[in-house]
């Protein structure tokens, strides 16, 4: 195996500590405090032959036990057995206070000093990357993101829309893109019709906050400025793409994909800033990999591919999504090895290796 150094450009390290007592995981808030609760269930589905369901149950489990883990330095100790150990994680913190469920344990600034003291382990700090965050309700002067950058030395922004504000929020426009796009720091950005939610926001407007298109009037005003789309659009648009036999006849995936947008806003060439991660999705490895495999044109040399799968090709990070994927099948490990045997080892290398140090200004 060549040498290749590994920039997964999409992990999170925050804990329950990080998120509002009230917010219901997803499908595990009967589980919050009872994690027992889902063994029992699971060894109890094994026994009646309920196999799936049991595998099922344990994968929740294990990402019940990584959201209970009590730092973001033992959640990193999980992940990086995955990696080979120069792999670099660009880590990712969650802004919870604003969108509706009450105000999480530790406050933002507690999260962004606890990640700056991983960065600054002795151990593990080098293969950590921390990106700030910010919710302009929480945080309207950007008072707190500016501090973990300038104070902190954090490398990029994150932002999280469909807690309940545009990526165009005029206070994000004021007092966060201008400064990021002179300093030349990436922006990533949850771009998936799934995830966390506003608690009063409709899915309609979460989607209109999410959608591709939402980031047109800020590229327009920052072009230089780096923004990753991360999830690639999303399973449901994935899913919607693999398979359009319309299960929901007027669901917005069919109508209007967030896969195909995200493609083709990147080929047009009309916006140079943008960029997208494959983080998530690629998890339902076998049904996505083909297309992911095609659209970035299989393993021919950039000579022989033309113009647009070269810039899609060169906009296309490798990220993960630990440990939210800890509720899928496939290891990271697991799907970081069929990734690169799928795609050959020049086409990993560029979106693991090379388009990261890109996206990440290092160049
Ligand atoms: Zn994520």
């Amino acid at each position: 195996m060549s040498d290749i150094r590994i920039t997964n450009c999409h992990t999170h390290l925050f804990h329950s500590k990080h998120v509002p007592v009230n917010y219901p995981y997803w499908a595990l808030r009967p589980f919050k405090r009872m994690p027992l609760l889902i063994k029992g269930l699971e060894r109890g589905m094994a026994l009646i032959g309920q196999q799936p369901v049991a595998e099922k149950l344990s994968r929740l489990y294990r990402f019940q036990q990584e959201t209970q883990e009590g730092s973001q330095r033992a959640i990193l100790d999980n992940l990086r057995q995955h990696y080979p150990s120069n792999t670099r994680f660009v880590v990712l913190p969650m802004e919870l206070s604003a969108f509706g469920y009450g105000k999480p344990v530790l406050s933002m600034r507690d999260q962004h000093d606890e990640l700056a003291a991983l960065r600054r382990d002795p151990d593990v700090g080098a293969s950590v990357i921390p990106f700030a965050t910010i919710d302009p309700r929480a945080d309207p002067r950007a008072t707190e993101l500016w501090r973990a950058i300038d104070g902190l030395g954090f490398k990029g922004v994150k932002i999280y829309p469909r807690l309940g504000f545009a990526p165009d929020d005029p206070r994000l426009m004021a007092h966060v893109y201008p400064k990021m796009e002179e300093l030349g720091l990436p922006l990533m950005t949850h771009c998936s019709r799934g995830g966390v939610q506003g608690r009063t926001l409709s899915d309609h407007w979460a989607d209109r906050y999410t959608d591709p298109e939402a980031y047109i009037p800020v590229m327009k005003a920052f072009p230089k400025l780096r923004i990753c789309l991360a999830h690639f659009g999303g399973q449901k648009d994935w899913a919607a793409y693999v398979n359009p036999d319309r299960v929901t006849p007027f669901a917005d995936e069919y109508r209007d994909n967030w896969q195909i947008k995200i493609r083709k806003m990147i080929c047009s060439g009309k916006y140079p800033g943008l960029w997208t991660d494959i983080s998530y999705t690629l998890f339902h490895f076998e049904d996505y990999v083909p297309f992911l495999r095609l659209f970035l044109g299989g393993e021919a040399p950039d000579q022989d591919v033309d113009e647009e799968t070269k810039l899609l090709r060169s906009r296309v990070l490798f990220g993960s999504d630990f440990y939210m994927t800890r509720q899928e099948e496939l290891s990271e490990r697991a799907v970081c090895f069929r990734l690169r045997n799928a795609l050959g080892e020049d086409v990993f290398r560029q979106i693991a290796e090379e388009n990261p140090v890109q996206w990440l200004g290092e160049v």
